[in-house]
């Protein structure tokens, strides 16, 4: 590997890495919106998973590439199928926050065996607004960023 200075890296120091340092910005798509349009988006985003939001911003559902792709090969007209039938949806999608331990995602996506969770702040009673994304990527970026450059990307580590 190429890190710069050789120094170690404590392995205390890559357990208290927090998912805000490295979290991306979410793609979010309407409950109302139709397969098609999240398939544009899932291309024009250039992400491999969707977040669903309800009419009033909440988190509503996931949707990954199999989702569509199941979609797409039945026999409905996929303009006009909603994303909130063919959606993982609540309560059933795994989440974090942005304080947790970037390490407790990355076991959260193997032990569920997705590529994405939302990092949610939560209103009231299980009402999450999606503020961010976790993703394999993520992790990926994380461990090359800590070799390269000893310190985690982002900065803010109070
Ligand atoms: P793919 O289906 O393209 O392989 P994933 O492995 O991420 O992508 O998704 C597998 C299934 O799990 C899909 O049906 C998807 O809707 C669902 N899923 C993806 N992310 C989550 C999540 N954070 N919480 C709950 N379910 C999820």
């Amino acid at each position: 590997y190429t890190g710069k200075t050789g120094a170690e890296i404590p392995l205390q120091e890559i357990k208290e890495l927090k998912v805000k340092e490295y979290q991306s910005i979410p793609v979010v798509v309407g409950e109302a919106d139709s397969v098609y349009d999240a398939i544009s988006a899932m291309f024009l985003e250039d992400v491999g998973t969707l977040f669903v939001v309800d009419q009033s911003s909440q988190l509503a559902g996931v949707l990954s590439r199999k989702d569509l792709l199941r979609a797409s090969i039945g026999k409905q007209d996929l303009e006009t199928m909603p994303v909130s039938i063919i959606m993982t949806r609540m309560p059933n999608i795994t989440v974090c926050r942005k304080e947790d331990f970037l390490l407790e995602a990355a076991s959260l996506l193997i032990e569920r065996q997705i590529d994405a969770l939302p990092v949610v702040s939560e209103k009231d009673n299980h009402q999450y607004e999606v503020v961010g994304r976790v993703t394999k990527t993520t992790m990926t970026k994380a461990l090359v960023h800590l070799v390269n450059s000893e310190r985690p990307l982002g900065g803010n580590r109070s």
